[in-house]
């Protein structure tokens, strides 16, 4: 395969489960260096998370509501510290969102730094350790954020790539036999509405809803807002009291035209999607 570009990804999950992301950082390297830096939340398909997770990472499921989905990695070459985790992870999501896995290229720059400086004394693990390559290639980050651990997995590869005199890290990773091609899956077809839903969002298992607001009743309390798969297609479904009653509520009637203005979720990019779902549905 011909990597069409190279990135450095790091996850952090909600919990045990690596179906339960809840932040992707990327690191995009071009000509030798990183010229992108992103950090995004996810909403992991089963809101849980535990305690031991959110002492690492500082992630709520608050921070998450309304948050979006996953970046495009199909023909990338793939950078990541304990590749075995992040690839974990993302091929666990992509199947919990009923998305196709991609064809991609992996390396994981455990790897590449054992091969590169071995035998790093006798501290076992330790000096493979994500903060000590850091440190080692003189980069400072903000260790468990998602996007500044992407960034430094980009930076650790940049320093290798470097020393061992490559023209870029695809070619690095070939010559040391490290690149991983990870052949594509076929997809889970989807249907044509949630499979439109998936390319604006994301969300998630198929029982679970295609698209979650959150919206701001008279009285200022919260209430959920889902797109769901209804049997006459999509249809929103709110929590509020009212719904259980009629089931085009003043909140669903409101998402429904397009309003915002009582919209707590940060997706307005969804509602202006609901409008094209729910009219070819
Ligand atoms: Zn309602």
């Amino acid at each position: 395969m011909t990597c069409s570009r190279t990135l450095a990804i790091d996850f952090e999950t909600a919990n045990e489960r690596r179906d339960s992301p809840c932040a992707v950082g990327l690191a995009w390297i071009e000509g030798g260096r990183v010229v992108r830096r992103e950090s995004r939340l996810i909403r992991p398909a089963e809101m849980r998370f535990a305690p031991g997770n959110i002492r690492v990472h500082g992630i709520r499921p608050r921070d998450v509501a309304g948050a979006p989905s996953f970046p495009e990695i199909a023909g990338s070459l793939v950078l990541a510290h304990n590749a075995s985790f992040d690839v974990g992870v993302l091929a666990a999501t992509l199947q919990a969102y009923g998305l196709p896995q991609p064809a991609y290229t992996s390396l994981c720059t455990v790897q590449l730094a054992r091969r590169h400086w071995p035998g790093e004394g006798g501290q076992g693990q330790g000096s493979y350790r994500l903060s000590s390559l850091a440190a080692r290639v003189g980069v400072t980050f903000r260790h468990h954020d998602a996007g500044e651990d992407a960034y430094a997995c980009a930076e650790i590869a940049l320093a290798v790539m470097r020393e061992a005199g490559a023209p870029d890290i695809a070619s690095l990773a070939r010559r040391l036999g490290l690149a991983r091609e990870r052949a594509g899956e076929g997809v889970r077809a989807p249907d044509g509405i949630a499979a439109r839903a998936l390319r604006g969002v994301a969300p998630s298992r198929t029982r679970a809803p295609l698209l979650h607001f959150v919206v701001r009743g008279s009285t200022g309390t919260p209430y959920d807002v889902r797109l769901v798969e209804g049997r006459g297609g999509p249809r929103l479904r709110c929590s509020c009291a009212g719904a259980r009653f009629r089931p085009d509520c003043r909140h669903v009637r409101a998402l429904a035209n397009g309003e915002i203005d009582a919209l707590l979720s940060d997706n307005p990019g969804d509602v202006a999607a609901l409008a094209e779902l729910l009219r070819v549905g």
